[in-house]
């Protein structure tokens, strides 16, 4: 060991490079100079590695290296911001839980970059001599008397938006004020007294569960504080999200929000900031660099306190977190498919854990593992009074129609009193697949084991795994037959229906991810419906998300049994929550509603419980089952895929894995192929154990120990410790 001398303090830091491969596994350790005393855990560093220079980032500090401290290299360049240090803690501890590199752990973690440095806006006010001026006392051009009239009608603005260079004559003249602007470009609005007044008084459900919340918001044991918030939709939990996080602000710590996805949830992250304005802080992949940027340095100084935003703001740089909301809880986005396979439900656990915060979950639908880990909390009533919509399930066997007879007649009424309803069919395109009736040959995709969706009526053939598009047939490469069948109907086909039977006095407002090419597209389809006197929202599982529209009188539920024919253990929860979440929308407001569901296998239990809204007997049997079979969250599953362009070879390392992995205890089932993937076939193990962590441990060794080797053969190995 050889610690410098000179200096008594910690001179050296161990630094994570980030690179993407996975065999450099750090930390290393660079010595600093004297005038890089302020590094500290978190810090971003500009470090030579090899022959090049990375990035890095400080995870601890020490007085002594292995290596003599003359020969550790000295990092290039700090730069800040850094990462605040609980969030470098964090990514340790997904890189362990995930199966992942410490490196791409911290890239979760990592401040977005920036667009230089924050310039000084300005914001304009109008003074009293300005407001003289605009009542006909002063000399005004049309174009000066139009910027003071806004200022007078909107309030102080940001000078950027009305021409700075027109403000800076009206500054001289004294008839406008230039400002330093609230950091993150938002006019400083006077939004205190807004705050309070005009709150709802919560019913005494409501109430009941936000005392049980605020009881946990004080220095409780953790496992006190662990909610979910089961209310039926519409049962008023985003006012309780609202009130709880309004006293954790009093109390003067931070929230974190969690939504599925922003795009689809407009309303809820309006009603927050409509409540808190400039303290909450919105992150979503629609920013820019610079605002995403902006966001971040405004949690991360303190000057916004509340952030809202989809899975990756579990990750916001709030200092003192008072409380995590995951509203809708059940829902699949909050999982990351790409390395690190994180569930940002269980890294928001943790982080709640981190912070002493309290943790509330909340959905109408909750997941079986939510309910025996979280202290529940019921709302089984809507706010309004009103019971749930009745829910009439429909027998499609034998019929060839995408359309029930009773479908179709409760549309007629709805075209007939000018109404609205939303239909979900959860499969884009216009029909499943196309096949040949001389040879039965099916349009399968080149690289993927699947076949073609049929998209536009004439149009194109699409994969939905990989993307592969090409121009529809109309005669068979292979028997020459232009007979060519077409197969089951996506979104496409249901709307070119729906428009042929009702007209145009009941408009189609179509909402998929074709329909919705932009993001912006997909809240003005549902701002479009939403302000359209009567119409249906027709799409795929976007239009059940939370959305609040009133008057819609009918639900619709097409094909509701189709996830049930994969094979997915959570096949049932998925479908129990999609028609329930439909149900959900329909009957607020003043109309009455009712929902069809329409089923290849209606007596289905999932089916069957979401047409009585039975959520707490869809539960029980559900836990039942899972614990019968030592399903999560009696046990945890644990997914190894190996692809390769060989089918020989990816077979070969699962069962090299397989008997890696047995060895060390849990139930391996497989090798089992699944379908080709995007030119890789692919090979799975999936593992059955008690004690998660030591599994995932005892798999990373296994996969580790075969990575050379894997590589030789181009074999890729995937690892999912948590597999939805
Ligand atoms: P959920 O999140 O459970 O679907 P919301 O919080 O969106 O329910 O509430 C449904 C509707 O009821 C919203 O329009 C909301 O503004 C309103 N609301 C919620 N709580 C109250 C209350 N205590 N009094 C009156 N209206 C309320
Ligand atoms: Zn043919
Ligand atoms: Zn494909």
């Amino acid at each position: 060991m050889h610690a410098n001398p000179a200096h008594s303090a910690p001179m050296i830091a161990r630094v994570e490079p980030l690179t993407r491969t996975r065999a450099v596994r750090g930390p290393f350790d660079y010595r600093l100079r004297p005038d890089q005393a302020d590094v500290g855990v978190g810090t971003v560093l500009r470090i030579p590695f090899g022959r090049q220079t990375t990035l890095g980032v400080v995870l601890e500090l020490a007085s002594d290296s292995e290596l003599a401290f003359e020969r550790l290299a000295e990092p290039n360049a700090i730069l800040p911001p850094g990462v605040p240090p609980d969030l470098v803690a964090l990514a340790g501890w997904i890189a362990e839980q995930y199966c992942s590199t410490p490196a791409r752990a911290l890239s979760l973690v990592l401040p977005p970059p920036g667009a230089g440095r924050r310039r000084p806006a300005l914001q304009a006010t109008l003074t009293e001599a300005g407001a003289a001026a605009l009542l006909g006392a002063g000399r005004l051009t049309d174009r000066q008397r139009e910027l003071l009239w806004r200022l007078h009608s909107d309030g102080p603005a940001p000078a950027a938006a009305l021409g700075t260079a027109a403000l800076r004559r009206l500054q001289e003249r004294g008839l406008v004020e230039l400002s330093p602007l609230a950091p993150g470009g938002r006019p400083i609005t006077p939004a205190v007294g807004r705050r309070l007044e005009g709150l709802p008084a919560l019913t005494a459900e409501q109430r009941r569960a936000l005392e049980a919340i605020l009881g946990a918001l004080g220095p409780a044991p953790p496992a006190a504080g662990r909610f979910l918030l089961h209310g039926v939709t519409g049962s008023g939990k985003t006012e309780v999200y609202l009130q709880a996080v309004q006293a954790t602000l009093a109390a003067g710590r931070g929230a974190i929000v969690l939504v599925p996805e922003i795009a689809l949830t407009p309303q809820t992250v309006g009603r927050f900031q409509a409540r808190f304005g400039d303290v909450v802080a919105v992150l979503h992949s629609g920013l820019g660099r610079h605002e995403r940027h902006e966001e971040w340095l405004r949690l991360r100084h303190g000057e916004a306190r509340v952030c809202v935003g989809p899975r990756s703001a579990v990750f916001a740089p709030l200092a003192d977190i008072g409380l995590i909301v995951v509203d809708e809880e059940h829902d699949p986005s909050y999982k990351h498919e790409g390395d690190p396979r994180y569930d940002a439900r269980s890294v928001a656990l943790r982080r709640a854990r981190q912070h002493g915060a309290v943790l509330l979950a909340g959905s109408a639908t909750p997941r079986p593992e939510s309910v025996v880990a979280l202290t529940q909390l019921h709302l089984p009533h809507r706010i309004d009074g009103r019971p749930l919509p009745p829910v009439e399930v429909l027998d499609m066997r034998g019929l060839h129609h995408p359309l029930h007879p009773r479908t179709r007649m409760a549309l007629a009424d709805v075209r007939a009193d000018g109404a609205k309803a939303i239909v979900l069919l959860n499969r884009r395109g216009w029909s499943n697949f196309l096949s040949c009736r001389g040879c039965g040959r099916v349009w399968m995709c080149p690289n993927c084991e699947v076949a073609l969706v049929l998209h536009g009526a004439q149009g194109f053939l699409s994969c939905h795994h990989c993307g592969h598009r090409r121009r529809a047939a109309t005669r068979c490469e292979h028997c020459g037959s232009v007979a060519v069948a077409r197969h089951g109907s996506g979104t496409e086909s249901v709307e070119q229906e729906l428009r042929e039977a009702f007209g145009r006095e009941l408009p189609v407002f179509r909402l998929d991810a074709d329909a919705a090419a932009g993001r912006g597209r997909l809240a003005e389809t549902l701002s479009r419906f939403e302000s359209a006197p009567a119409g249906v929202l027709l799409g795929t599982q976007m239009v059940a998300k939370g959305h609040d529209f009133a008057d819609v009188a009918l639900g619709v539920v097409l094909d509701a049994d189709q996830t049930l024919r994969f094979p997915d253990f959570r096949a049932e929860e998925r479908t129990f929550a999609l028609v329930t979440q439909l149900a959900g929308r329909v009957g607020r407001g003043q109309a009455a509603g009712k929902v069809l569901v329409q089923a290849l296998a209606p007596e289905a239990r999932s089916i069957t419980l979401a047409a009585r809204h039975d959520a707490d007997a869809f539960l029980a049997q559900e836990l039942k089952r899972r614990q019968v079979l030592g399903y999560p969250p009696y046990g945890s599953l644990i997914r190894v895929v190996c692809s390769s362009p060989d089918a020989a070879e990816a077979d070969a390392m699962a069962a090299r894995l397989h008997g890696l992995i047995a060895r060390s205890g849990g139930i391996v089932l497989g090798p089992a192929p699944l379908f080709r993937l995007r030119g890789r076939s692919r090979s799975q193990l999936v593992i059955k154990c008690r004690d998660r962590l030591a599994m995932v441990r005892a798999v990373g060794v296994a996969v580790e120990q075969c990575a050379t080797d894997a590589a030789r053969r181009s074999v890729s190995v995937s690892v999912d410790p948590d597999p939805q």
